[in-house]
């Protein structure tokens, strides 16, 4: 299974930390439970989650008076799957797109490096094998490298590119770029947007106005706007899903570099924290390397 083999070292990774933190002991007591707490935050549940989880593990011990190290796996797990069921409903394992919404205006926000260009040349990838007519956007304008490595992509994936020159109005590429797919019966319009944390109020106002002109083409647009992630930065990602979250109105996530990293937790802790479905995860630089988020898989692999 790719998922296992993605995230085979995180698991490890996890499950020695977590076999460590219980070693020698047959109870979970106050010291068990802060060494559960350092191995959470070390895999970066964050902090706020990570008090939570070990708010329940307690409030679960004071209420049985007992609880053997041996079952703090299957609590842990479920109080886990619990947290990622407020924001995922789990049963999601194909590339879908709502049927009622043609043309679907997906826009990528993320900054530079995190992964934004792969995860739409992967989606892009996705949804041209699924048959649907796809369209991209190069509204990241800030950077020529940024158009010129989205439209290697658009080339391998064998989809159209809309494009200015660097520097243009990002709101007049993705008014062009709705506009051509309205034009060519789109079914899915990507739109890559705002490669670069500047200030939050430049941030917001570009944002804003992206999503203002796109609506005068497609009414309803954005249906969604994800952020990419780079899950093997940690507290990076936090502090990144902070600055869009207060930019825009994010509705879902996908978290990058998911492979060879210790660092899945970032999962469990942005979606909880910011209460935003993950939607897709990262698990390596190829075209197939993109999964449909799948909260049972992610947490069965995370105690293996
Ligand atoms: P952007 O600047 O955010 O558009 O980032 P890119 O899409 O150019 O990706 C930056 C680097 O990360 C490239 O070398 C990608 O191949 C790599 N990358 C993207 N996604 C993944 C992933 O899921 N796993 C791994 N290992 N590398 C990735």
């Amino acid at each position: 299974e790719t998922l296992d083999k993605g995230l085979e070292k995180s698991n490890t990774s996890f499950f020695n930390k977590l076999s460590k933190a219980v070693a020698g002991k047959s109870k979970v007591d106050d010291e068990v439970l802060d060494n559960l707490e350092e191995v959470l935050v070390t895999s970066d549940v964050g902090v706020n989650t990570t008090l939570k989880v070990i708010e329940r593990i307690e409030a679960r011990v004071a209420k049985d008076k007992y609880l053997g190290t041996d079952e703090l796996n299957k609590i842990l797990r479920e109080e886990i799957a619990g947290l990622l069921s407020e924001t995922n409903s789990g049963e999601e394992t194909e590339y879908t797109i709502p049927a009622d919404k043609k043309p679907y205006v997906l826009m990528v926000v993320g900054v530079n490096g995190v992964g934004k260009t792969t995860t739409i040349g992967k989606l892009a990838y996705q949804f041209k094998k699924k048959g649907l007519k796809v369209v991209l956007g190069a509204a990241d304008t800030f950077r020529a490298a940024a158009i010129d490595q989205l439209q290697v992509w658009a080339d391998r994936v064998d989809v159209p590119m809309i494009k200015q020159k660097m520097g243009s109005d990002p709101a007049s590429v993705a008014f062009d770029a709705l506009q051509s797919g309205v034009n060519q019966d789109a079914d899915v319009i990507i739109i890559d947007t705002a490669g670069r944390l500047h200030n939050k109020v430049n941030l917001m106002n570009e944002l804003t106005k992206v999503k203002r002109v796109m609506q005068k083409v497609v009414g309803d647009a954005p249906h969604d706007v994800l952020l990419v992630l780079d899950g093997s930065t940690g507290q990076n990602a936090f502090e990144q899903a902070k600055q869009f979250t207060a930019a825009t109105e994010v509705t879902s996530l996908a978290v990058t570099k998911l492979d060879g990293t210790a660092k899945g937790g970032v999962v469990i802790g942005i979606s909880d924290q910011f209460q935003i479905p993950v939607k897709y995860i990262g698990v390596g630089e190829g075209i197939e390397d993109l999964q449909v988020f799948n909260k049972y898989e992610f947490v069965d692999s995370f105690f293996k």
